[in-house]
């Protein structure tokens, strides 16, 4: 069976690249080994950023998507603590929104197949061939189901996630590279009740593992208590965030069964491109490394990679380098730079204590969190300018 476009996954990066795709006409299949709502495990935080694309490429506002019971709670203040002190706090120059994911996903799906997009979920994609295109070779991509179901494209956009079958179907991804700065990270939806006092807004908890941190988040009528990081040394994450709900002052019988999930912290792809496929979201790698931020990322990387390929296919050329040009232009600068600015921040953490961050953050607060939600760029706080609002 052959189509246009294949795209391997359905949650943000895969409904930004269907709908941009199917707006143009394209003949787009989306394929998801789920059935919509799945549960996706996450805090489902939103900055400036990701509101502005929401609205730019979905049409969707704040307002709608909270008329919806999408946005779970809103909040314009914030915390940081160790486990002795709070390091800093305060108002912020654009509030968070926190979204509930299962449905927030099913949402931006559904504007993907009112668009033209052809949706078939409870399809596992077990294998893969990205194909082939230019110095005299040309082999279309192919995508095999788990039920033995063979499909062939003209381009292929892997939005399957951290664990991409698409990613690791390129011959030449140095696989060990990426898996060293996969995060391993947990998170449990507890009730309100469970926590010593009221979750009004976003708390970031430092100190509890040398390159990553805990968070409690306000999600609605739960609170989601996480935490991720880099493995460093022989750290078991299951005992760091068991500490972590004592520390809280949680009662462990109050915490449902640990789930986990991998997050892409550190490994963006320079090139995510092989063949007649491109990566976007976290099969690419793209989560800003500070805050393990992925939805803006996947849905900018996923609308890139659908204009990319939308354009490859009227003027013939390759789609990586459209690609790759718009990632240079506006994600991978600043990926890099949060990048430096985490290792600093980790290190003098590591050496001087928790309290070099809170001096950190209260040197100039409402800029960095200028920078956190995008209106500032992570390279020396210069007002950031993101191409997908001028186009
Ligand atoms: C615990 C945790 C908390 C997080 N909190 C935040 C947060 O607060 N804010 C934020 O911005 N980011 C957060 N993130 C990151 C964010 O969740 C991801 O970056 C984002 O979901 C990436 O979107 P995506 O579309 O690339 O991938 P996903 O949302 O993972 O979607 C991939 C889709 O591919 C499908 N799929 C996978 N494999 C196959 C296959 N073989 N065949 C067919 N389909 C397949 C999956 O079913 C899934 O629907 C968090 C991540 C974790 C783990």
């Amino acid at each position: 069976m052959r189509h246009d476009i294949i795209i391997c996954g359905c949650g943000p990066a895969g409904a930004a690249a269907g709908l941009t795709l199917a707006r143009q006409g394209r003949s787009v299949l989306m394929l998801d080994k789920a059935h919509f709502p799945r549960p996706k495990l996450c805090g489902g935080l939103l900055t400036w950023k990701a509101v502005r694309l929401l609205e730019t490429v979905f049409g969707e506002t704040m307002a709608a998507l909270t008329d919806a019971g999408i946005v779970t709670h809103v909040s314009e203040r914030y915390a940081i603590r160790s486990p002795r002190a709070v390091l800093a706090q305060g108002g912020l120059p654009y509030p968070f929104h926190f979204t509930d994911r299962a449905r927030f996903d099913a949402r931006l799906l559904e504007h993907a197949a009112r668009a033209g997009a052809e949706i078939r979920t409870g399809m596992r994609v077990a294998a893969c061939d990205p194909g082939a295109e230019g110095a005299g070779q040309s082999r279309p991509a192919r995508v095999t189901l788990a039920d033995g179901t063979a499909l062939e494209a003209d381009r292929l956009i892997g939005a399957d996630g951290a664990n991409s079958v698409v990613r690791n179907s390129f011959p030449g991804l140095d696989k060990a590279r990426f898996n060293r700065f996969m995060a391993p990270a947990i998170e449990v939806a507890l009730d309100p009740a469970a926590l010593s006092g009221p979750v009004d807004c976003p708390q970031l908890h430092v100190g509890l593992l040398e390159a990553g941190y805990g968070w409690v988040f306000p999600a609605g009528d739960r609170v989601q208590v996480g935490i991720c990081g880099l493995r460093r040394g022989n750290v078991n994450f299951s005992s760091v965030f068991r500490d972590f709900i004592d520390y809280l002052e949680i009662d462990p019988a109050a915490v449902p069964p640990l789930r986990g999930h991998p997050l892409p912290y550190g490994n963006a792809l320079d090139d995510p491109a092989w063949g007649r496929a491109l990566l976007a979201g976290d099969a690419g790698g793209f989560v800003e490394p500070l805050f393990g931020e992925g939805i803006f990322y996947a849905l900018c990387t996923g609308l890139y990679a659908g204009q990319a390929v939308a354009k490859a296919m009227d003027t013939g050329q390759a789609a990586g380098p459209l690609y790759n040009h718009r990632l240079r232009r506006d994600i991978h600068p600043e990926l890099r730079w949060s990048d430096r600015l985490r290792w600093m921040l980790f290190r003098a953490v590591k050496l001087a204590g928790p309290r070099s961050l809170g001096l950190f953050v209260n040197s100039g607060s409402t800029r960095l969190a200028e920078m956190v939600h995008g209106m500032r760029s992570f390279a020396w706080l210069r007002p950031k300018r993101w191409y997908f609002l001028e186009q």
